[in-house]
């Protein structure tokens, strides 16, 4: 019989990617995703600690499964990704019903792990962080993995900006970039394979390549992935605006295939506060940057993060945040309250501001950027845009749904054989993340 396997992944495209990596090794000793919870012989959380409110998710979710490791002693329950790096051991000691707790840099270890439990009940846990030796050779392939019109591709991992609020140089380790030759090999297996658009993925995409001397630039990476063959359409993300380059915003005027998105979190719009954060530019070289990209690029769309209520925000600089938001005129943008990751240089500060000032400013953010998002998209309505189908709506049957050239999902009613392809779709209209469409 089938063992099958239940994952439930939170937090970043990292993640996704991570995740699709732990089924495909699970395929590998017999184990079958499943949908259905309560019938799973193995529960995996690949989870997120960037914010406080996905870290308390996790701890939920592992709650709820008590009662099936109560019903069903022999089911195997575990959980990877950030969380798991930064609890360890201690993860184990917390929830008496987990069995395996595995690092970020220890997801080839899964089948080995698993196959210890099923044998002999050991509950084991792996964290170490491996040498970037060990990290390159590990580094999968995703070509192998087939399936789908738009893929990620990890070009790098970890990170070193040590940005004072962000936990993730502490649970992913130094930065590495990987060989261009093996990105441009892998890109080439997925042309091959009809994957017409990749995102090329990284926590800082942009420094790609900046600690060996012997690498390209991250610019001159994208040069090559355009001239793959078959390859339509290209995106990258995420983007440091410090590591923004004049070479990089100039791909924007070059590389017909890059699409005219790009996520470039801000995180703040007053220079003290972005000083503290320790990102390494000012409100005016971000918005210089900003003013370059749209030379390059007239009609690109730009989406944003932002953290309300870091310790010693003043109102004078959540002004300057509001403010900003105005000028930038984001596409979209994630705001999050702030909230300290323990191990971080914020979490030493005092976290001065009060919840009910923190929601206050995050609500007048809020209410600006939607009335902005929604002017953004509406301008699209009685327009033809070119939409990359990628597959099946989820709403009804007939409905096939795309992406424009902004990232924005459009479904409109069309037949399977145009899946694939790219598609002249008229917008009817703008909703709150999504559009509709007709096809012409
Ligand atoms: S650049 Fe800053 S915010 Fe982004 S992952 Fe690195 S430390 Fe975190």
């Amino acid at each position: 019989m089938n063992k099958t396997f239940f994952l439930e992944t939170f937090g970043c495209q990292m993640n996704v990617v991570d995740s699709e990596r732990i089924c495909h090794l699970l395929a590998e000793i017999g184990y079958y995703r499943t949908e259905h919870v309560d019938n799973a012989n193995l529960i995996l959380l690949n989870t997120c600690s960037v914010r406080d409110k996905a870290e308390r998710k996790v701890y939920g979710h592992l709650g709820s499964f008590k009662p099936l490791k109560s019903a069903n002693p022999e089911l195997i329950i575990g959980v990877g990704g950030c969380v798991a790096q930064q609890e360890g051991e201690q993860l184990l000691t917390n929830i008496p019903f987990l069995d395996l707790v595995f690092g970020t840099h220890n997801i080839h270890k899964l089948p080995a792990m698993v196959t210890a439990v099923e044998q002999d009940r050991v509950r084991c846990h792996e964290t170490d962080f491996l040498d970037r030796e060990t990290r390159l050779q590990l580094w999968p392939n995703r070509a192998d993995i087939s399936g789908g019109v738009t893929r990620f591709v990890t070009i790098m991992q970890g990170c070193d900006n040590f940005c004072s609020f962000c936990i993730v140089p502490h649970v992913r380790g130094r930065e590495i970039s990987r060989p261009s030759t093996e990105i441009i090999r892998e890109i080439e297996g997925l042309a091959a394979q009809g994957v017409k658009e990749v995102t090329l993925i990284g926590q800082n995409v942009n420094s790609y390549g900046g600690k060996d001397e012997t690498e390209i630039s991250f610019a001159e990476l994208l040069r090559k992935v355009a001239l793959v063959e078959g390859i339509e359409r290209l995106r990258f993300t995420t983007s440091h605006p410090k590591d923004l380059s004049d070479d990089l915003i100039a791909t924007f005027s070059e590389i017909d295939t890059l699409c005219n998105h790009l996520h470039l979190p801000v995180q703040c719009g007053s220079s003290p506060i972005l000083k503290r954060m320790n990102r390494g530019y000012t409100r005016e070289d971000y918005l210089k940057k900003v003013a370059k990209l749209r030379q390059a690029r007239p009609d690109i769309r730009l989406t944003s993060d932002i953290i309300v209520g870091f310790p010693g925000e003043t109102k004078e600089d959540a002004a300057a945040t509001l403010s900003l938001i105005e000028q930038v005129r984001y596409a979209d943008l994630y705001l999050f309250q702030y909230s300290p990751r323990p191990g971080t240089a914020a979490a030493a500060l005092v976290d001065d501001i009060s919840k009910a000032v923190k929601q206050e400013r995050f609500d007048r953010m809020l209410a600006m950027q939607r009335t902005i998002s929604q002017e953004v998209w509406n301008a699209d309505v009685g327009t033809t845009l070119p939409v990359l189908v990628e597959g099946h709506g989820r709403q009804k049957s007939g409905q096939l749904f795309g992406r424009t050239t902004w990232n924005r999902i459009v479904n409109f009613t069309g037949d399977d054989p145009l899946i694939g392809s790219v598609q002249p779709v008229r917008i009817i209209k703008s909703l709150k993340n999504s559009q509709l469409g007709e096809l012409l």
